[in-house]
């Protein structure tokens, strides 16, 4: 124990009298079975699995969502705050799951099922206090040492346990990780610790603290019909009624307020529903949807019927259906980046450049607007201004790996091939997979095109990346 936790531990028991009600803190204590180093690599070796597994949701505005409204529960939790990669898996289940790392996925069919927003942020305030108080981590380290196996695998078995535990792939039934995969359910201390975070963050970030006890209730209710297939969420958060009982007791005392959906979250699920099942059913949906005023946003309705005839390559009745949606300036930026998409697909780039131009100068922080917009440079054969734009937005955001992949289109189409394979090499280590980032950057090194000054600072990152994945190897 370091000489700051020492303190932390001094300090946490001095206050403990005061707050006699509270349950123990539960956290803490799991560094020395698990180092930082260890649950960084094994966050990053999650993240490659998760990028690679068919059923990630690869959609740049609802990950925004999802990410936004994780960090807004971040930044007033109370405990460790460290980075957190919010991502969505496309499953219609009710679930969601936190991994080591900080890595936290929220499974479509939970978006779709929340009743409101303050819901879907009362489960992902959970799921973030289990990543703050290291429970995962924890729960690995109580296991047996011989049943460890080597870290991809280990990364492996705890995405499958968490995102669908009623499946144990083959992947996983090859591996001593199969053994682990049924006692990883999260322990009934660890349950209460994280609802009790969970109510601290939900309240401070100005949600109702109601709909945790109201989502919990409907999960119980629903599980009685499921029986033994229960939701994949309640196999591993066992729900008891005490502890729906304990949220319920806390939401009683406070006071009652009206909290309003905001519209990114009726547009994230009108785009959901809208990507749902063949193109014209989703029209069809859609259209239904918003004539038969089955809504509480039309803004959001229409927003999902253009989706929808994007998708049926009914560009002419999007462009019409885009124009009926708020344009002013300061109009949600999900909706100027549709109507930037659906220009350019009706095959007027130069609308679709303005429209691009205007929504990136409103919302110069909303990365789906900068994707969009460099992609549509490129399509209309400005890979010149593509790169003036994606190096800015780079100095800005190093470590968004959708940047790099856009780099590496933008320096191909100007037929520099060491920074082309660079920037590959750059996405595809921020993506967990270091193997074919050395690939990558290798092949670069050999396309010979570069100035000395880029290839000694590609050869530099080249070792970097093979010592950390030498290290890696080890464990
Ligand atoms: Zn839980």
């Amino acid at each position: 124990m370091s000489v700051l936790s020492r303190a932390l531990l001094a300090l946490t028991l001095a206050v403990q009298p005061a707050l006699a009600t509270d349950l123990p803190d539960l956290g803490e204590v799991s560094r020395q079975y698990f180092s930082d180093q260890e649950e960084q690599a094994l966050g990053r070796a999650i993240l490659r699995d998760v990028y690679a597994d068919p059923r990630y949701l690869d959609d740049p505005e609802i990950e925004t969502y999802l990410n936004q409204l994780g960090y807004k529960l971040v930044s007033v939790s109370t405990r460790n705050q460290r980075e957190f990669t919010f991502f969505v898996i496309n499953d219609p289940t009710i679930n969601a799951f936190a991994l080591p790392g900080g890595n936290i996925g929220v499974h479509t069919g939970l978006l779709l099922t929340a009743q409101n927003e303050s819901e879907l942020a009362s489960v992902i305030g959970h799921e973030i206090a289990h990543v703050t108080q290291d429970h995962i981590a924890r729960m690995v380290a109580s296991q047996s040492q011989s049943y460890w196996p080597t870290m991809a695998a280990l990364a492996l078995a705890l995405l499958a346990a968490r995102s669908n535990p009623n499946v144990a792939s083959a992947a996983i039934a090859s591996t001593q990780a199969f053994s682990m995969q049924n006692q990883l359910n999260y322990t009934r201390d660890y349950e209460r610790e994280a609802d009790r975070l969970g109510y601290e963050m939900l309240t401070r970030a100005n949600f109702d603290p109601r709909s945790m006890s109201a989502f919990f209730n409907r999960m119980q209710r629903a599980s009685r019909f499921y029986d033994s297939n229960a939701p994949a969420y309640l196999r591993t958060h066992p729900l008891t009624s005490e502890r729906i009982a304990d949220m319920e007791a806390r939401s009683e005392s406070a006071p009652y307020q009206q909290v309003e959906d905001s519209l990114d979250f009726q547009l994230i699920r009108a785009r959901l529903r809208a990507q749902d099942g063949s193109p014209a059913d989703a029209v069809l949906a859609a259209r239904s949807t918003l004539k038969e005023k089955r809504y509480s946003s039309e803004t959001a309705a229409r927003y999902g019927l253009v989706t929808a005839l994007l998708r049926a390559r009914q560009f002419k009745e999007a462009e019409s259906e885009v124009q009926k949606l708020p344009s002013e300036n300061n109009s949600s930026p999900m909706i100027q980046l549709l109507a930037a998409q659906t220009a350019l697909a009706a095959g007027n780039p130069a609308l679709a450049l303005q429209r691009y131009q205007t929504g990136s100068n409103a919302h110069p922080g909303y990365p789906p607007l900068q994707y969009g917009y460099i992609s549509a440079l490129l399509a209309t054969g400005h890979a010149g201004d593509a790169l003036t734009r994606v190096d800015k937005q780079l100095a800005l955001d190093p470590d968004d790996r959708r940047l790099w992949y856009l780099a590496a289109q933008t320096h191909a189409q100007l037929g520099q091939h060491l920074l082309s394979y660079r920037a590959q090499a750059e996405a595809a280590a921020l993506s967990g997979n270091l193997v074919a980032a050395i690939e990558q950057i290798t092949r670069g090194l050999k396309a010979g095109d570069g100035s000395f000054y880029e290839m000694s600072a590609a050869e530099a990152r080249r070792r970097e990346w093979q010592a950390i994945e030498k290290a890696q190897r080890k464990d």
